[in-house]
């Protein structure tokens, strides 16, 4: 029997493109729809690994609230296929400067060229290291309650101070459910102002630091003290800090920088995404770490038309010298196609 290998077309890398879009979740694919449609030569590198992975729906996303983490990705990267665009699965390893753009190096030794580059890797969340914790990540372990408030609402919900903003956190599940319990854990409990505010709130405090999370047929049913006793919860919400995933990044001097709201770290960019490297954009988790789903889907969509901009301005002056060269002229005086750009794409 002979073996037949199956290769899909959209897997094989082609010579050079337009734009590499690095990271596939909302910010990158809705970025390489953008320039697609714009008739650019895209290509999508993806490790298939989106932040909100763990959760069972995408909440606060307008038309299609509530649609499952994989299909809302399947669903975009149809459409960007439907353009003509490559969605490429595979980890992009390091990024160096050449002549005319970027040579991109996957973990699996490929190598792809582009014009410009879109970085939309996203961040990686750094949880508390409490045992049991990171098994109920995304599910009775949350952190943002425009994601998952409705969901929890009036259960009893614990609030884990690992971090400046837990009073905060503290009142803004309050708006959900009229049972929060704050846990001071590794942070000093409320005083002042901030303890009058829970006690105005109804939120209790409980002291000291957190051991573990009881687990029940697969359902949190409490936070466990370090004294051993148990406060019963159904819901027990954390902040992690965020790291941006930017190591691909480096060689290229762009690293990440602390978060002015103490989340963690991120890529600076000014307010369509353009970083500090000539040639390179960042959307989505990459360098606002708050963004949700709408919002990185909004920022890749706003930085892929700047890439497309400057990618027409530097065709328009490729072209412009070619036609002020008279060698060029006399060629296409003689019927000689003539193109003054690069072409790309179709
Ligand atoms: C538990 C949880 C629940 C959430 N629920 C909601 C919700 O209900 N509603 C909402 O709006 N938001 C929600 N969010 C936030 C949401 O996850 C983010 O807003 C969203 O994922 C950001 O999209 P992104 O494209 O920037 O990054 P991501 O979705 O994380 O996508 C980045 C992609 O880049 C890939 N990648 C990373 N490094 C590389 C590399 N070197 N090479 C190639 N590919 C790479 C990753 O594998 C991934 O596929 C939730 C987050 C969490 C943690």
């Amino acid at each position: 029997m002979i073996a037949v290998e199956v290769v899909t077309v959209t897997d094989q890398l082609r010579d050079g493109y337009d734009v590499v879009v690095v990271g596939g979740g909302a910010a990158g694919l809705s970025g390489a729809l953008m320039l697609a449609r714009a008739r650019r030569s895209v290509v999508v590198i993806d490790a298939g690994a989106p932040r909100n992975a763990p959760a069972a729906g995408v909440h606060g996303l307008l038309a299609r609230d509530g649609i499952g983490p994989v299909e809302l990705l399947e669903r975009g990267r149809a459409e960007v296929r439907g353009y003509g665009a490559q969605v490429v699965p595979g980890e992009v390893d390091a990024v160096a400067r050449e002549d005319n753009g970027f040579a991109v190096a996957l973990a699996d030794g490929r190598t792809v060229r582009a014009r410009r580059m879109l970085a939309a890797t996203g961040l990686t969340d750094e949880l508390p290291d409490i045992p049991g914790l990171r098994a109920r990540w995304g599910r009775d372990v949350v952190h943002c309650p425009y994601c998952h408030g409705w969901e929890v609402r009036d259960r009893a919900i614990g609030v884990l101070a690992n971090g400046p903003l837990a009073v905060h956190q503290a009142l803004l599940f309050r708006q959900w459910s009229a049972d929060v319990t704050l846990f001071s854990h590794t942070m000093a409990p409320p005083a002042g102002e901030e303890a009058e505010q829970m006690a105005a709130r109804g939120i209790s405090v409980v002291d000291g630091e957190v051991a573990a999370l009881e687990i029940v047929e697969d359902r949190l049913v409490g936070v466990r003290r370090g004294d051993g006793t148990v406060v019963s919860r159904e819901v027990l919400a954390i902040s992690s800090r965020m790291a941006a995933r930017t190591g691909f990044l480096a060689a290229l001097g762009l690293r990440p920088a602390e978060h002015p709201g103490g989340m963690g770290e991120h890529i600076p960019s000014d307010a369509t995404g353009r970083t500090e490297v000539p040639g390179v954009w960042v959307a989505g988790n990459v360098t606002d770490l708050a963004a949700q789903v709408g919002t990185a889907a909004a920022a890749g969509a706003a930085a892929a038309a700047q890439i497309n901009a400057d990618l027409v301005a530097e065709d328009t002056r490729q072209a412009v010298a070619a036609h002020r060269d008279p060698l060029t002229r006399v060629r296409s005086a003689s019927g000689e196609q003539v193109t003054g750009g690069r072409r790309h794409g179709r």
